[in-house]
């Protein structure tokens, strides 16, 4: 449930937001909540394999969604797959649905995936972009000064560590939020440009 709460109210929500106004303004769009539940559920998606892990981790001993070792093909989180594979389907789909607006279909779903994987590269154990083209091993970092790769002893600790944490106590306490001020802050600012780009 917290999990659920935090993918809501967490930047990939406002970061979906944002992005739903912005390649809108640029195809000339108008507001349209079928448009923007499409672009918000992209980029939300690549998070779906939750479901296949949450079925599986017990049998196979997974303490994470994303890829483990070379178990890479059950997971969403392997970028050059998805984006390829959702972007043929999603243009052709809209273009069988609407021709007129396939481009800007295609554009909403592909940025928001996008987007969704490099907000996971900001995660301090590093992503792997390029997986499974490249192993797990091969990690980066997004921060303030671009990528930095991240070496699979130093995002092994991060998970272990992380791990033991959450068999321990249970990693919050029933009165604090599972987001922070700052996305929320976040997700305040995106819904309010939301709803100028609605009402203009
Ligand atoms: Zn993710």
């Amino acid at each position: 449930m917290r999990a659920l709460a935090k993918g809501l109210a967490g930047f990939d929500t406002s970061l979906g937001l944002i992005l739903y106004v912005a390649i809108s303004i640029v195809f000339g769009e108008e507001f349209s909540p079928r448009y923007l539940g499409l672009a918000l559920i992209a980029s939300h998606l690549p998070d779906f394999d939750f479901i296949p892990f949450l079925l599986l981790r017990k049998r196979y001993g997974w303490f994470s969604h994303w890829p483990i070792g070379r178990a890479w093909y059950w997971s969403l989180h392997n970028p050059p797959v998805t984006l390829t594979v959702v972007g043929l389907a999603t243009y052709v789909i809209a273009q069988v649905l609407e021709t007129e607006h396939s481009l800007y279909v295609l554009c909403l779903v592909a940025s928001g995936i996008a987007l969704h994987f490099l907000l996971d590269s900001t995660e301090e154990q590093g992503f792997a972009l390029l997986s499974p083209l490249t192993g797990q091993e091969t990690r980066w970092r997004l921060g303030k000064k671009g990528f930095k790769r991240v070496s699979w002893q130093e995002c092994a600790r991060i998970y272990k560590e992380r791990h033991a944490k959450r068999k321990g106590t249970g990693s919050l306490a029933p009165w604090e939020l599972p987001f922070s001020r700052y996305e929320l802050a976040i997700l305040a600012a995106s819904t309010a440009v939301l709803v100028l780009f609605a009402a203009h």
